[in-house]
């Protein structure tokens, strides 16, 4: 089912989803399924499973030149969904990127994902690769999301790359696209992020998922600017749960967002990990707990492989 069905069926009640990454290359799918079972019984109508492109390693050779190696450190994500679909009878959704994929791969992925009946996409710019500062499209690729979600839209309505296939088949994807309440790094004004947020809905993007937010209020405040830009769709709030001092540093640093300063307080003053642990679960739990009460339809919670935190926050909220 797609994810605006679930929205719909669900009927008020709020939902539980959450999203992991694929394991390390050489890992196997059990530890990914050790990370889903904890949380089954909450529910989730659907599981996100995030796309990891390629990166660049450079070692030295024995001359003292250095060797440019590709290498794609987290495969597996459509084999991930599948598995789940098949173990859990839960919707997988995964992301797909611009990045690293010309739309002769794109279209291919979508009709694997179409043909293992896998009818729910987030679809993504992605990040640069970690060598490089700026986002580089494949020369065949997407440069924006927006895109991305025109090329899932036009395979909905039958149009493939080849303009000569005759009586093709459409698929039926629900597309998922990322919303930003501290605005996307590179963008120069939250205005101007919600502006191209708007272009991905018209191009077919049927819902919302945003990043990682610690501040209620900015939340609130990013949905009512966008629906004064006139987005009508759901916004699907994505929630992390501190567990760590490192933390700290590295969620700003590395999703530019902000931390409030009550939380880090309590967080300076926590005197090891379990104890941020502790504190990061409770005030994921009032976010949440706040989130509903406001009538958010789902939460979505940025699991990183661990269940148990996101297990102890959906004890006390679903
Ligand atoms: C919910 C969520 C899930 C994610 N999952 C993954 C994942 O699985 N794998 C992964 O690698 N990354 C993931 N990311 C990270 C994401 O790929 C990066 O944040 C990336 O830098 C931007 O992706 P986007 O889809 O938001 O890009 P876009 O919507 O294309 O926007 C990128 C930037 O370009 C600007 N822009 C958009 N269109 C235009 C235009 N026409 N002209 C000028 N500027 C424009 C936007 O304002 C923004 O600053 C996720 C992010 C979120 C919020």
């Amino acid at each position: 089912m797609k994810v605006t069905e679930h929205i719909t069926k669900a009927n008020g009640k709020p939902l539980f989803s959450f999203e992991i990454l694929p394991p390390l290359k050489g890992q196997n799918i059990q530890s990914i399924f050790d990370s889903i079972d904890p949380l089954i019984e909450f529910n989730p109508p659907f599981i996100d499973v995030t796309y990891h492109r390629e990166e660049y390693e450079y070692k030295e050779r024995e001359n003292g030149l250095l060797q440019k190696k590709i290498v794609k450190k987290r495969p597996g994500t459509v084999g991930i969904c599948a598995g789940i679909q098949n173990r859990y009878n839960v919707d997988a959704i995964p992301h797909i990127l611009c990045g690293g994929f010309t739309k002769e791969d794109t279209e291919n992925l979508l009709i694997d994902l179409d043909f293992l009946g896998i009818n729910n996409v987030v679809a993504l710019r992605g990040d640069a690769v970690k060598s490089e500062t700026y986002f580089k499209p494949e020369k065949e690729g997407h440069t924006y999301a927006s895109e991305l979600v025109t090329q899932i839209s036009n395979l909905n309505k039958g149009i493939y790359l080849d303009e000569d296939l005759q009586n093709s088949t459409k698929t039926d994807f629900c597309i998922g696209v990322a919303g930003y309440p501290e605005k996307h790094m590179e963008a120069p004004s939250l205005d101007s992020d919600i502006h191209f947020v708007k272009q991905k809905i018209k191009n077919g993007a049927d819902y919302i998922i945003t990043q990682m937010f610690f501040d209620n209020q900015k939340f609130f405040d990013f949905v009512a600017k966008c629906r004064t830009a006139g987005i009508t769709v759901p916004i699907i709030p994505g929630l992390k749960p501190l567990a760590t001092v490192k933390q700290l540093n590295l969620i700003p640093h590395r999703f530019k967002v902000d931390l409030p300063d009550e939380l880090i307080k309590e967080v300076v003053r926590a005197k090891n990990n379990e104890a941020v642990s502790q504190i990061g679960t409770e005030w994921c739990v009032s976010q949440s707990k706040q989130l509903i009460e406001a009538g958010i339809p789902v939460l979505h919670y940025y699991s990183m492989g661990k269940a148990n935190n996101i297990r102890a926050i959906a004890k006390q909220v679903f």
